[in-house]
């Protein structure tokens, strides 16, 4: 099977214990993913969007092994995503003036058999769509053009701009990096702002007949890799997305949009005047770009909680835990969330619970999410770094790949590498990670010794 290695397993359904209501607030990926997940469980669940349709804007967008076991072994939803992924062979690190290859973290199928999971490549417009209508279709109700206004945590409830109440159970803030709904969990919450980086990205595609057209650029579309230029303060990924239909680019540079603007029409001159000194290779790819949109690169600084005092509000996804893309595990770990909360609501018996549970979830996936920002942060810093002793003793550090030099080999001389994609040490937390069977794990350890603790006490 390209791309997978294992047939679905166990899927999520098992009953909930008590269904409750929940309102999602925003149907992004991390807000449909928990729609799905909690639909599994037989939960009432309401989606609250205020975009009036799903949008193509964000083009590419990675799902690295642990997403994909979510959404493939746990949502059944492989068939339905392998029609618009491509698969890479593997991801390559590039100097970025010339295009040298540093270093190579092998993906399809060296790292699907390893973790029995894929690396997939997606348009996030083609991702959403397969979320709702997967949402949709197991009975979530998703309401799109409605902007949650305000939340009541003790009810609890949530306005919407027009007025309407919704009242729920629990409510879910789904409702990205700029959360409405996080002004009402957080008691502080103005401390507590998306950090700008002093980057922004450029993202454009370009159409597989125009890649086609210069046999260069040909190939990068047909030998699928996942490819980053790296240099000082800049870097390009590139991928192909759509099956290979479209030729994605994000383009990272110092710089912000307007202030309060996080995705505005980029300009076309600008963005070629910024890789001008890049690989004349990629340099090819962007003189084909005829539009762009130029989005400032932000994260969230770790909150002091993701849970309303009431206990009864939650946060997920970017509203939780923002980080910037340097990893490619944003969208990975909002979709992680999903799962791990219906486990966590699941167990819920009488609605008192609630809190507690939610409790669980917080602890469970806040670690493993601020982890992630910080190693987010710290491999921009090593991509961006100056030419000089510093990058030459790095681009040494990336030699160490395990796809030129079989893993065994690598594993019995040392497990380190600059590259996290590659770091043996690092690599099996990142990707091996499967988060049902962990918060099942501890879901159930909790319960067993409450049974001892109450049989003790009887
Ligand atoms: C340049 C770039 C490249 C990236 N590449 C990757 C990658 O390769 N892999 C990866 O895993 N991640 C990547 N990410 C990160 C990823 O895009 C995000 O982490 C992910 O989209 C977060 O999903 P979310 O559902 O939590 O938030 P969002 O996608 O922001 O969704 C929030 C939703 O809530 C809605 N909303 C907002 N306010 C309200 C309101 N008041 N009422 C109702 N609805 C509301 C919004 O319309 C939106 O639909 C990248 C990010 C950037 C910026």
């Amino acid at each position: 099977m390209e791309g997978h290695v294992q047939p679905p397993r166990c899927g999520l359904s098992k009953d909930a214990a008590r269904p409750l209501r929940v309102i999602i607030c925003g149907g992004g990926l991390g807000g449909l993913g928990a729609a799905i997940a909690l639909r599994h469980k037989g939960h009432q669940v309401v989606v609250l969007e205020s975009a009036t349709s799903l949008s193509e804007i964000g083009a590419g967008i990675q799902i690295p092994p642990n997403s994909a076991r979510v959404l493939h072994d746990y949502y059944d939803l492989g068939e339905n995503l392998r029609a618009h992924v491509a698969v890479p062979r593997n991801i390559a690190i590039k100097r970025y003036a010339t295009g040298t290859v540093l270093g190579r973290t092998a993906l399809h199928p060296h790292l699907s058999e390893k973790y029995g999971s894929p690396y997939w490549l997606i348009h996030r417009a083609d991702y959403q769509r397969i979320l709702y209508d997967e949402a949709i279709a197991l009975g979530a109700r998703v309401i799109l053009a409605t902007s949650v206004a305000s939340v009541d945590p003790d009810k609890p409830s949530i306005i919407t701009t027009n007025g309407t109440e919704y009242l729920g159970d629990v409510i879910v803030g789904a409702d990205g990096i700029r959360s409405k709904v996080r002004e009402f969990v957080l008691p502080d919450y103005n401390n507590f702002q998306p950090s700008p980086t002093a980057n922004c990205a450029y993202r454009a595609t370009v159409s597989a007949e125009l890649m086609s057209i210069d046999h260069d650029t040909a190939e990068l579309i047909s030998d699928p890799n996942s490819n980053a230029w790296i240099g000082h303060r800049r870097h390009i990924m590139a991928y192909p997305i759509r099956g290979g239909a479209l030729y994605n680019l994000v383009m990272c540079h110092p710089g912000q949009a307007k202030p309060g603007v996080w995705n505005e029409p980029g300009d076309i001159q600008k963005m070629r005047e910024t890789y001008a000194n890049f690989d004349p290779l990629i340099r090819k790819v962007i003189d084909k770009v005829t539009t762009c949109l130029r989005w400032t690169l932000a994260d969230l600084p770790p909150l002091p909680t993701w849970l309303s005092q009431s206990g009864k509000v939650v946060l997920i996804g970017d509203a939780a835990h923002a980080m910037v893309p340097f990893l490619a595990q944003g969208a990975s770990m909002s979709i992680e969330d999903g799962p791990a909360l219906a486990e966590c609501l699941s167990r819920v018996r009488e609605i008192e619970d609630v809190p507690k549970y939610l409790r669980v979830f917080e602890q469970l996936r806040k670690p493993r999410c601020e982890k992630m920002q910080l190693c987010s942060r710290l491999n921009g810093q090593m991509w961006h770094l100056p030419d000089g002793p510093q990058q030459e003793e790095r681009d040494k550090g990336f030699e160490r790949d395990d796809f030129a030099r079989g893993e065994s080999e690598v594993e019995q001389e040392q497990g380190e590498n600059v590259n996290p994609w590659s770091d043996l040490n690092f690599q099996p937390w990142l990707f091996g990670y499967d988060v049902v069977t962990d918060v099942r794990r501890v879901l159930d350890q909790m319960e067993e010794q409450s049974i001892s603790s109450y049989r003790a006490n009887i």
